[in-house]
């Protein structure tokens, strides 16, 4: 019998343990932390329940077809809430716009929001003699774009998501060029949000979506307006239990059918057998040896590369003052050069009472220089000086997320990742940055919602920044969502999930 283990028991580890075990393999998954799940995890502190990481269940199917894999209905182990509406965008002048998988509530709200630009419009051109009011795209410009998020929703999955190109062949397929031009991979979220939609409002509220891959909609290429049809169409959806329950419950899975779940388990390097080319098992950090026949490694790629394997090491924070006591591998600089995600400060609020102003489990709060607050996060590694955040309320969906009468809230604030592999650079004080987010969040919590005296509401906290992503998941860079997306970056031109030099290595997850 193959013996595999598993680096990790994130939600990828975790599904492809339960396959594994459900094909007949002898499987045994190793996490270095006390718990499962990774950044599908939970925080429990005084009664209330965070998701670490994962909060938005999107596209079911995904889900639905892991659990068949494995001869499991989903339904037996899952129970779903639903987000009605999705959410609100709120804007830093009151203004709302409220996204659901309702057509004819959109149709409403995209009325709503150009007539307010129209009104904003003629109280600018008032008394400016033949100034004409721009023309609005209307309900056409939402059915326009909604047809086109669907196109690439559906040829991505078919073509780029369900599917690894390991070879260039496979990858250069002159019909490709079709495929890229249906998928408008030149173009970007926001350059095609401008086109479908007529006021700044709709085009930030059907663009900053691309921060759920950790990507400026600046950047990111416009095939991803597939993750609005995925939750226009599909919906979003809600675990009880919390996020958690979907990793908890595919470990389960895997150990009914013989898996060896080790928490506390840290692998510290891969044993290699370098005559063979092979891996032969894995050494943990209190020295133990596990023998095995394959590694499937569900840590970051790139922090493997850099800390699992012999001929690793850790690029210096700067490469051009000093020479590095060894000469750094190609392929290392290589991986190191790519570009990361961006990362997060996380709060996580256990409230002495209800938000109720907070009307929904999740809520948008949109900068007013949306532009800018994209370039300090990806080009500055920084935190804006009008950051966007994301709100959770788990225990709107999901009262056992918290006591009764209070609430459970998580707060996401993107922030760039960390400038170097393992350190923040010297402009990067997290606690400086941690300090402002937490009055920026307060203030237009309290100001948007009219909430009073948020802050002496907070009656449990944790907080997390790039360096604890870092630290607890071994996160390259605290890059909360791995390597980019971006259109150099997927397919055939991603490192491979196979190791470049050992062929019984592979890489799952993120
Ligand atoms: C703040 C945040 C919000 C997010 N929101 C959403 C969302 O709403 N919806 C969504 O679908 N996705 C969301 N994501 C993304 C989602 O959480 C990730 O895509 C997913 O959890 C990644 O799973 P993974 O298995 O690839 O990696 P991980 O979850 O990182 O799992 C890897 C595991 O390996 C372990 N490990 C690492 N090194 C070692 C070692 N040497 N030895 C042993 N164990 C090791 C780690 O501790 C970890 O448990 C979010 C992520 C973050 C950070």
């Amino acid at each position: 019998m193959v013996h595999v283990v598993v680096i990790g028991s994130g939600a990828g580890g975790a599904a492809t343990a339960a396959r594994l075990a459900h094909a007949g393999h002898r499987v045994t998954v190793l996490e270095k932390n006390a718990f499962t799940g990774g950044r599908c995890s939970l925080i429990e502190r005084g009664g209330f329940r965070f998701d670490q990481g994962a909060s938005l269940y999107l596209m079911p199917e995904v889900f639905e077809e892991t659990f068949a894999a494995v001869g499991e209905r989903i339904d037996e182990h899952i129970a779903l809430k639903r987000c009605m509406p999705n959410y609100d965008v709120l804007f830093a002048d009151g203004a709302r716009v409220r996204l659901s998988s309702d057509v004819a509530e959109l149709e409403r709200e995209v009325a709503a929001a150009e007539a307010r630009a129209r009104e904003r419009e003629a109280e600018a051109l008032a008394g400016k003699r033949g100034a004409v009011p721009r023309a609005m795209p209307g309900v056409a410009g939402l059915h326009a774009y909604l047809a086109e998020a669907r196109t690439h929703y559906r040829l991505s999955f078919d073509f780029a998501l369900s599917r690894n190109y390991e070879t260039w062949y496979e990858f250069a397929q002159p019909w490709h060029l079709v495929l890229a031009l249906k998928l408008h991979v030149l173009d970007t979220v926001w350059r095609r949000a401008c086109k479908f939609f007529g006021t700044e409002e709709l085009r930030r509220a059907f663009s900053f979506q691309t921060m759920y891959m950790g990507m400026s909609p600046y950047d990111a290429p416009a095939t991803y307006s597939l993750l609005q049809h995925a939750e226009i169409a599909g919906g979003i959806w809600y675990p009880v239990g919390g996020f958690h329950r979907v990793v908890d419950r595919l470990l389960h899975v895997a150990s009914q059918r013989g898996a060896t779940v080790r928490t506390n388990a840290e692998v510290a390097r891969i044993d290699i057998d370098e005559a063979a080319g092979l891996a032969k098992g894995v050494v943990l950090a209190d020295g133990t040896r596990i023998e095995c026949d394959a590694v499937v490694c569900n840590a970051d790629l790139v922090w493997a590369y850099t800390h699992l394997f012999p001929d690793s090491c850790v690029p210096p924070p700067m490469p051009t003052d000093e020479t590095p006591a060894r000469p750094i591998p190609r392929h290392i600089r290589r991986l190191d050069a790519l570009r990361q995600t961006c990362s997060t400060i996380s709060f996580y609020w256990g409230m002495r009472r209800q938000i109720t102003e907070l009307a929904h489990a999740h809520t948008i709060f949109l900068s007013d220089d949306y532009a800018e607050s994209f370039d300090r996060i990806f080009d500055g590694l920084s935190l804006p000086g009008d950051p966007s955040f994301y709100v959770h309320v788990p225990s709107r969906l999901d009262p056992t997320a918290a006591p009764a009468g209070k609430d459970t809230v998580t707060i996401l604030v993107p922030v760039g990742h960390m400038r170097h592999a393992d350190m923040p650079g010297e402009d990067q004080d997290y606690e400086a940055m941690q300090r402002r987010a937490r009055e920026w969040v307060i203030s237009e919590m309290e100001r948007r919602l009219h909430i009073v005296g948020l802050a002496d509401l907070i009656e449990v906290e944790q907080v997390n920044n790039p360096m604890t992503w870092r630290n607890a998941f071994n996160l390259y860079k605290g890059s909360a969502l791995g390597l980019s997306h971006d259109i150099w970056q997927v397919l055939y031109m991603r490192p491979s999930t196979r190791h470049a030099a050992y062929g019984n290595v592979f890489f799952v997850g993120e």
